[in-house]
């Protein structure tokens, strides 16, 4: 049996204000209704404006996504009938839209084609009280949003959620959305079918999944639920079901509905969208996730995982070429950052390196020199992490520099040994592993100071006498 996916992507643009009024964007947390006017109300002889930055940011993405910029595309009005949708339709692009036939380069190399690229206006959000009322809060009507739809051909549920990664790094690397799924900035409808020959099945739209994990687990229900049906002689029957994340299982929600249900037609209200060549010039595209990781694996020789990490987030990527510049031992780097910065920068929550990487380098180098030890340089990163203060200083005031003074290192020793009695006996019998656990006495002694090479030197030393 062969399973065909293909995603339908919205990401909602981080524009200041709203697509087509000066309402503010920034909606999340705000009390309900505060964000809203007469536009994004649907009042009666309100007319819609362009924001020029919403469009400045749909063609950063489609040209990101290798698209075609159409000279020109249309805004269409697509109807139904919701209480959170205030005009009755909502602003989208239908048979014009902004970008067509791109692609998503995946980290495992493959292509995955674009169909289109297109704007259209969010809606609002009802809250459904246990009181069984209804509240609708309008902030969230008429925020940007793009809309990235591609062609059926994602074949695992594993693969769908690298596609989704990958466009959610693409994304965040532009600054155009935030790709937060929790929150609903970046949402996905799925469609699933499976069949056991070349042809395409009957094609499942699976709602409401809202993490990656959730995206790749209700794809996973539905490749078994369909392959089941098959398996029995039966047929899926094409309609949109909805993740539930507590059974595990997707519901039924509704039967498909086609486009002709929507009644599209051009929207009197806003000029067809002009988009000249010169337009396309000026926008600056960042260096990309896949560019990167190419670049990364040449000039850096880095194993797949590193650069993986290492360019998961731009931020990341920028601060270790830094680095590296005034430290040019990659690997090392890479090591320091993935064990000690990450740990940091996932404590206090935010992507900001309050750490130059000026500092980041000194300790690196002074673990090189032999000046501190690899225990000490973590409390050291973290405390000029945390304090913005130079690592030399820190080594100085707090007389962490290496012991590697052998009188005073034997003393320690000779006392440890004779402290441990029954580990030196272990040793003596042949239980190499109280080595381990002797030279761990040392270094505590001396707050991890000491100079492990020469501590296990003089340890081997003493034992064996
Ligand atoms: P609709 O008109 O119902 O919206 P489209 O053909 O426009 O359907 O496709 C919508 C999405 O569904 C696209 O992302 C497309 O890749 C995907 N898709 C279309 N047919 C199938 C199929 N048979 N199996 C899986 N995905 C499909
Ligand atoms: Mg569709
Ligand atoms: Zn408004």
């Amino acid at each position: 049996m062969r399973t065909v996916i293909g995603l339908e992507v919205h990401a909602q643009l981080l524009t200041k204000t709203k697509l087509f009024c000066s309402c503010s964007a920034e909606y999340f947390g705000a009390p309900p209704n505060t964000h809203t006017c007469p536009v994004c109300l649907g009042m009666p002889g309100a007319l819609p404006v362009l924001n020029e930055r919403a469009v400045e940011y749909a063609l950063m993405a489609a040209l990101a996504l290798h698209c075609e910029i159409p000279q020109r595309s249309t805004f269409a009005r697509k109807n139904y009938f919701y209480p959170d949708l205030p005009k009755g339709y909502q602003i989208s692009q239908f048979d014009e839209p902004l970008a067509i036939r791109g692609f998503v380069e995946l980290p495992t190399g493959k292509r995955v084609r674009i169909r289109r690229v297109h704007l259209e206006e969010d809606a609002g959000k009802l809250l459904h009280t246990e009181t069984g009322v209804s509240l609708v809060d309008f902030n969230r009507a008429g925020v940007p949003l793009i809309e990235i739809v591609s062609e059926p051909e994602l074949s695992s549920p594993k693969e769908a959620r690298l596609y989704m990664e990958e466009l959610r790094r693409i994304l965040r690397y532009l600054g155009v959305c935030s790709g937060d799924m929790e929150e609903g900035s970046l949402r996905c409808d799925a469609n699933i079918s499976v069949s056991p020959d070349a042809q395409l099945g009957t094609k499942i739209e699976v709602k409401n999944m809202n993490s990656f994990k959730a995206v790749e687990a209700a794809l996973d229900y539905e490749v078994r639920r369909q392959r089941q049906i098959l398996e029995r002689g039966g047929s899926v029957v094409q309609e949109t079901r909805l993740w539930n994340e507590k059974t595990g299982e997707t519901e039924p929600m509704r039967a498909k509905e086609e486009s002709e249900d929507y009644r599209y037609f051009p929207d009197p209200d806003l000029v067809p969208l002009q988009i000249d060549d010169s337009w396309k010039q000026k926008i600056d595209l960042p260096e990309l996730p896949a560019a990167k990781r190419a670049r990364f694996a040449q000039e850096y020789q880095l194993p797949e995982y590193d650069i993986a990490v290492l360019t998961e987030e731009r931020p990341i990527a920028e601060y270790f070429e830094a680095v590296v510049k005034l430290y040019q031992h990659p690997k090392d780097v890479s090591n320091w950052m993935m064990s000690e910065l990450l740990r940091l920068l996932k404590e206090q929550r935010s992507l900001e390196i309050p750490m130059k990487p000026e500092h980041f380098a000194q300790v690196l180098q002074m673990v090189r020199s032999g000046q501190i030890t690899r225990t000490v340089a973590k409390d050291v990163i973290e405390e000029s992490f945390k304090t913005g203060k130079a690592p030399q200083e820190i080594v100085r005031e707090k007389g962490l520099g290496q012991i590697s003074d052998e009188g005073l290192l034997a003393e320690i020793v000779t006392k440890v040994l004779a402290e441990n009695p029954k580990a030196v006996a272990d040793f003596r019998a042949g239980k190499e592993a109280a080595l381990g656990f002797l030279q761990g006495q040392v270094m505590k002694a001396t707050s991890g100071k000491a100079d492990p090479h020469k501590v296990r030197a003089l340890l081997l030393e003493k034992l064996r006498h």
